[in-house]
């Protein structure tokens, strides 16, 4: 009797070891994720996309090490519709959030909350503009709205606090400070999203007076004159002639209208002793040298995009570093390998095309997102993926690389098919729908875009442009009354359909 209680005993221990073998197994098998995420980050100002403007060495070592999303395009191009289509895997009119300034519902199913129950850890640090707390991860410290680029406000579940020190950096040391202490009993995803390079376009103190000494190169399409195209790309707000506030968005103070200026000097009123001077030291030169030129015409518009880009590139490189850093903490902890590195953007940005700043059109400036992406072992190095992917695919690829269920109701297609040698059957084209009518000029306006076309319609003016791609890169001319076009018109009018069909938009023509 006693030898079959032993047996039965050993037998049950032999069990369990085997379920926490299996277990031990399957957390081995799920990958951490990092997903570095930052804010009007265009692909124009990343070398990994052949930037003429500046140099992103971190960012490139992922898309070295791992894959580059030629053609990704955002759902709804500005900030915080981007992100609620990346929460959930759905078009904005599917999860609520149509405009900026709309308040996220929490309690609708989003991809974090999914990664909590197959096992996950999950955080985010930085900026969140959802309007609502988040819900669905075990830490969260998110900035109030915009945020700001000096001394940051955190919401955080314990209350509000200010942090010294420069956005990226301080965002960069919680997501550094969050990784340290994983133990490996969990998978962990984080989210690190920077605020720069948002407008205003503040750079951190070690950046202040980095392309002092060189020109920017300018687009060929800086002085656009909106012509050939509908009427309404020529009634927008977003001009960097006429729109920029001479204090806030360029850092020259005595210019300024009054509802800006408050504004900036809230932002300088952040800053420590020491950041105001390195900033004033850094400024005060190059505007008394402004001031006295007393420019006029095209020559103080080139004079405004070299200010304004010459500050986003600042930004852009905090961010960089940024990246670097994270780069950097998980091969000393010995992290990278089990790890899916991400860095993307919410949208892109105008920098000088079409004489623009801001983003929120479907031109390709500001509808391409960049997304660059490393899983060793699973990503081959230097991979390009040229299919066209979207800000909703990101939600099922998450879930199918932790091994959990996709929810029927995403709209998204998990990017883990592509990284295959053999083509999958992938969407021939993406539909976008903005909605903020009225924000910087840009009216409402809806589109798809395949490999080489792209159909645009503007229903407040009835208009519709057609672009072709191949012919005309820069999207200075519309092709939709030119009877050669009447065959690919009517074909990217089916393509429409399809595509609103197949994601419930209702709108009718
Ligand atoms: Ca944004």
């Amino acid at each position: 009797m006693k030898m079959r209680k032993h047996k039965v005993r050993d037998l049950r221990w032999l069990f369990v070891c085997g379920l926490i073998l299996q277990s031990a197994n399957l957390h081995a098998a799920k990958p951490n994720v990092i997903f570095i995420f930052s804010d009007d980050h265009a692909t124009q100002a990343i070398s990994a996309y052949g930037s003429k403007i500046n140099h992103t060495p971190n960012i490139d070592r992922i898309a070295e090490e791992g894959a580059l999303f030629q053609a990704n395009f955002c759902t709804n191009s500005i900030c915080g519709p981007s992100r609620a289509s990346i929460l959930t895997g759905k078009h904005s009119h599917k999860n609520g959030f149509k405009s900026n300034g709309n308040r996220f519902d929490p309690n609708q199913m989003t991809f974090p909350k999914l990664l909590q129950k197959v096992g996950y850890r999950t955080a985010v640090f930085g900026k969140w503009h959802l309007g609502t707390n988040p819900m669905g991860f075990d830490q969260w410290m998110v900035y109030p709205g915009q945020g700001s680029y000096y001394r940051p406000d955190y919401l955080t579940p314990e209350g509000r606090k200010a942090i010294p020190g420069y956005s990226v950096e301080v965002t960069t040391d919680l997501a550094l400070d969050f990784i340290s202490k994983q133990k490996k009993d969990k998978p962990f995803f984080l989210m690190c999203q920077y605020k720069a390079p948002h407008r205003n376009w503040m750079p951190g103190p070690k950046y202040l007076t980095k392309y002092d000494d060189v020109s920017i190169p300018e687009p060929d399409t800086l002085f656009d004159d909106y012509s050939q195209r509908a009427s309404v790309l020529g009634k927008h707000k977003m001009g960097i002639d006429a729109h920029m506030s001479f204090f806030y968005d360029l850092k020259v103070e005595g210019h300024e209208d009054k509802r800006y200026a408050k504004i900036m000097y809230s932002f300088l009123g952040r800053m420590s002793k020491e950041q105001r001077h390195a900033w004033n030291a850094a400024y005060g030169l190059k505007n008394e040298a402004f001031r006295k030129s007393n420019l006029q015409g095209k020559e103080l518009v080139r004079w405004k995009y070299q200010r304004y880009v010459k500050d986003y590139l600042r930004c852009v490189a905090a961010v960089d570093d940024g990246v670097g850093r994270i780069l950097a903490s998980l091969d000393k902890l010995g992290l990278s390998e089990n790890s899916i590195v991400i860095y993307s953007s919410d949208q892109g940005f105008y920098l000088g095309e079409h004489g623009w700043y801001d983003k929120r059109w479907i031109y390709e400036e500001s509808l391409k997102m960049p997304l660059v992406m490393r899983w060793p072992g699973k990503i081959q190095a230097g991979t390009k993926i040229e299919k066209l992917t979207q800000n909703i695919d990101f939600a099922p690829f998450f879930l199918e690389a932790a091994g959990a269920e996709v929810p029927e109701e995403i709209q998204g297609m998990s990017l883990m098919p592509l990284f295959k040698k053999k083509a999958p059957p992938w969407r021939e084209a993406i539909y976008y729908h903005y909605y903020e009518a009225g924000g910087h000029g840009v009216p409402a306006h809806f589109g798809v875009r395949d490999e080489r076309y792209k159909l645009v319609y503007f229903p407040r003016s009835k208009e519709w442009n057609l672009v072709d791609l191949k012919k005309d890169p820069q999207e200075m001319q519309s092709f939709h009354d030119d009877p050669a076009y009447k065959e690919t018109l009517d074909q990217m009018r089916a393509k429409l359909g399809d595509l609103q069909k197949k994601y419930g938009v209702e709108t009718s023509l």
